[in-house]
Formats: structure tokens, sequence, C-alpha cells
């Protein structure tokens, strides 16, 4: 009896043990053939920017070389025929039982419900195994067997858990089968605005290359975002095609092998987190900050669009801004300052800010995004409290000390040498690239969002 293999954010063969478990099945059972599925929603496909269409159809491009061509790619719309088509897909195997890895996430743990249920009605099982994380999430409890709410000792209670070591694709050589016709890639709305590099082979050596050239100095440079100082594996970790396991096995114990470990970390704490608070995706996990008051109205909706474009007028947040255009992908310490700026300076929901997040980034994870936006809006766990607030000014001056990151994606800005960028306002020419002037003023919205802040406390 054949076994299908559902792919959906694990997008590669080594290391994959919800795959190893189809293929053992398949051996044991009979010739070994696995028919290795991708369901394209159509619906949440043409929802997606051009950059994070193109980059799945790489991924998904990536894979199919990956299996002899074997991938079977099919077009539906809506959940309801997901499910149809995963029993459409089993029928014609002749399988019994379909694997796929198990999701945390709210979307993705209603639609295995979905297909489950749909599957055994056929009667088909569907089997899932593992997870996208080094530890499941709802695995890391306190003694008292409770969630951590915060993430030091998330940190220290995961750790020894960690620690396993990346399976192999065994036997190696598979029976890949082909159940119904493919009907290809889906296809993109507009041409890719950047180029996309995707897929297995590719995380793999970017993860090489990581190692020899930035993990030993990631404590010290990897906020710094005028420099390549982290490792771009984000997309690759968000489609699954590499597993943290492959990339925890390989790490050290140098004080920059241990950060980024930590960073690793971060990404399984927030899916630990939604994963228990699943209304945390678009509510606040504090619900203080629900009753803070929010700007609306046409101002802010100019606000927000200016935000979006790369035009609030400070150079920190327009290049950050516009990397994410130019990139699908913005440095980390960029997503802080933008995000701040978004809920303390234009006093926007950050629900907002996460949505254009979702809708451009190439390495969109709902876990991360979601809890990145709200432990920078403070309304998260661990979350910076609120009057932390980002200085877009200092930070700029701070983590792109010579001005480069700006000059790269601001081109109003080219003219200005060195830190200068940061304070076009102090020059005389400094305006004369056509840059915008700042959309408010940050030292006034500070107060404001300080006496914002002060009415919840009080309500509370
Ligand atoms: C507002 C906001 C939104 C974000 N949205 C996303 C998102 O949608 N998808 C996403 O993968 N990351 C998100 N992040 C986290 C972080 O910015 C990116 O993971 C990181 O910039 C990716 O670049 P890298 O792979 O070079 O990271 P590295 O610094 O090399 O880190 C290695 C890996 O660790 C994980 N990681 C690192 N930092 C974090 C973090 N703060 N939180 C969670 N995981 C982390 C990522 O998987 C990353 O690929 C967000 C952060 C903020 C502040």
């Amino acid at each position: 009896m054949a076994r299908v293999f559902w792919f959906r954010r694990d997008l590669r063969i080594q290391d994959n043990v919800a795959l190893n478990a189809a293929v053992r099945g398949a051996n044991e059972d009979t010739d070994g053939a696995v028919a290795p599925v991708y369901v394209v929603d159509l619906e949440k496909f043409e929802a997606l920017s051009p950059g994070r269409q193109h980059s799945l159809v790489a991924s998904l491009d990536s894979l199919g070389a990956s299996l002899d061509r074997r991938l079977t790619i099919r077009h539906v719309r809506g959940l309801a025929n997901v499910a149809q088509e995963m029993i459409l897909l089993a029928k014609a195997a002749k399988a019994e039982r379909v694997h796929a890895t198990r999701a945390f996430d709210p979307d993705g743990i209603a639609e295995q419900n979905a297909v489950g249920i749909a599957l055994a009605e056929a009667g088909i099982f569907l089997q899932l195994d593992d997870s996208n994380y080094a530890v499941a999430p709802g695995l890391v409890n306190k003694p008292d067997a409770t969630a951590y709410r915060v993430y030091t000792p998330f940190y220290k209670a995961w750790s020894p858990l960690a620690a396993n070591a990346p399976v192999k694709l065994e036997p190696p050589k598979v029976n890949w089968l082909e159940p119904v016709e493919c009907m290809g890639r889906p296809v993109p709305a507009e041409p890719s605005p950047f180029k996309i590099r995707a897929g297995e082979a590719f995380a793999l050596r970017t993860f090489e290359r990581f190692l020899l050239r930035a993990v030993k100095t990631y404590d010290e440079d990897r906020n710094r975002p005028d420099m390549s100082g982290t490792s771009h594996l984000s997309h690759a970790l968000a489609h699954g095609e590499i597993h943290p396991r492959t990339i925890l096995a390989r790490l050290g114990d140098s004080p920059g092998e241990i950060v980024f470990a930590k960073e690793i970390c971060w990404r399984e704490f927030y899916a630990d987190v939604l994963f228990r608070n699943p209304d945390s995706l678009t509510d606040y996990y504090d619900p203080r900050y629900a009753q803070m008051r929010y700007d609306t109205g046409s101002v802010s909706d100019e606000r927000l669009n200016a935000w979006k474009r790369g035009e609030t007028g400070y150079p920190m947040v327009d290049a950050g801004m516009r990397q994410l255009i130019a990139d699908g992908w913005m440095h980390n310490r960029v997503r802080m300052i933008v995000a701040s700026f978004l809920v303390k300076d234009l006093h926007l929901e950050w629900q907002q800010g996460a949505e254009h997040f979702e809708y451009l980034l190439t390495d969109f994870d709902p876990a991360s995004n979601a809890h990145g936006w709200q432990w920078t809006a403070g309304s998260g766990t661990d979350a910076s409290p609120y009057f932390r607030i980002f200085n877009p000014i200092t930070q700029g001056q701070k983590f792109d000390p010579n001005g480069d990151y700006v000059r790269k994606y601001v081109a109003e800005l080219r003219h200005i040498d060195g830190a200068d960028v940061h304070e076009p306002w102090n020059l005389p020419n400094g305006y004369e690239g056509g840059y915008s002037r700042q959309i408010v003023d940050h030292a006034e919205e500070r107060n404001e969002a300080l006496a914002r802040l002060a009415e919840i406390k009080q309500q509370h």
C-alpha cells in the first residue's frame, strides 16, 4: 500500500521525521511507493505579495527537483476543497494513510483538523509527526506543568530538550509516485521585484556559509543592518527548507554560537506562546492594551501609507520600509525600529503593521510576526516596557554608524556623507535630493504615547 506525503511548511527531504515515517511505512507495506503532494489554496496564494508568491514557487520548484520531478502540485480554492483534494489524491495513490508534519499555528491546526476529519470519513488516516521546531510547542513546561510566559526561563528549560540529532532520509532512494497529473506551479500575478533563491540545498549552503562567515561574531554584529552579520535563514525556516535540529546540531559554545541558538529559541518561544494563546495572533496578548487610545481617520491612514512607502521623513524607518519592499526581508533591528514608530509615534495598532509585514515578508511566520509586533508594542510576552520607545534617530546613529544602510535604500539621501544622513534637517542641502519632511515630531509623539499609557495604567 502506498503512502501519501502532504508537504506544507516542511519543503525539504532531509531531517524530515514525518517524511521518514511515510517512507518507512511504505517500505513495510509494499514497494516503498510514496506520493509527495502539495495542495495550493489559490485563495491564500492570491493574497500574497508577488515577492511571496515567487518565493513559494521557487521553494516548490527546488523541492520538485529533489523528488525526481514527481511532486504532484494541485490547485484548489478554499479549505473544504483542500480536504476533498487530499481524499482524491489518497484514493488515486491507493493509500490508506496520509502523512504530514504536525502544525501548531492556528491556521495550520484548522487546516489539518479539517483534512484529518474529511480523510477519516473516507476511511483514510492522517498521521501527523514531529513539528517545525526543535521542541514542539506545548512541551516546554514549568515544574508545575504550566507554561512559561517569559523568554529567559523558557530558554533554560528548552535548551536541554532541543539537543536532538538530525535524521537522514532513510532509505535514501524512494519510489516517488505521481498519483494524478501535476497542475504545475501556481503562477504569480507579476514578476518578482527581487531575485529569489530558495530550496533545501540553498538553505544548507547559506547555513554553511554563515558558519564560516559570521557565526563567531554574531553576538556583536547581529544588530548592524549595514553589515551582513546575521544568517538570512528566516525564509528557509519559514518554508521548512531547513529544520532547526540541523542548525542546532552544528553550533558550538562560542559566544556567537550561543547567542545564535538563543535567537532560534525566540522563534520556538513565540510558537509556543501562540500555540497556547491562539487569539494572540490578532488580539492583544495583554488585553489592557486593547483599551489604549489609537488614532484612526484620514490623517492616520495617510500616515500609515507614508510608513508603508518609506516616506516618514525618518531615515532609519524609511530605509527599513524600503528594504522590505526591495528585498521582501528586513533586518531584525530595523523591524523593531519601524514597529515602534508605527505604534508609538503614529499611535496605530500593531495589527496594521503586522498585516503589511505578512503581505510582504518572504520569511513570514505567524508566531514570530504577531509576537515580534506585540513585543515592540509593549502588549506581548516579556514585553519591552511600553515606555521604552525607540528613538529612530539615535537608533540609526548607533546601529548604522556610517549611514551606509540608509544610503543603500533611500536614494534621496545618497548625497549626504557619513552619519549626517540620519539628520538631514541639520544640513543646508539635506533635502536637495527630494527627501520627505518628517510626518510627525518624535519628541512630541513620545510624550503623547506616554500620556496614553498613563491613561490605561490608571484604568487598571
Ligand atoms: C515586528 C517584527 C516582526 C517579525 N516578523 C517575523 C516573521 O514574520 N518571520 C520571522 O521569521 N521572523 C520575524 N521577526 C524576527 C526577526 O526579525 C527575523 O527572524 C530575522 O530578522 C530574520 O533574519 P535572519 O534569518 O538573518 O536572523 P538571524 O539573526 O540569523 O536569526 C536566526 C533565526 O532565528 C530566528 N529569530 C531571530 N530573531 C528572532 C526574533 N526576534 N523572533 C523570532 N525568531 C527570531 C529566525 O528564525 C532567524 O532566521 C520579526 C521581528 C519583529 C521585531
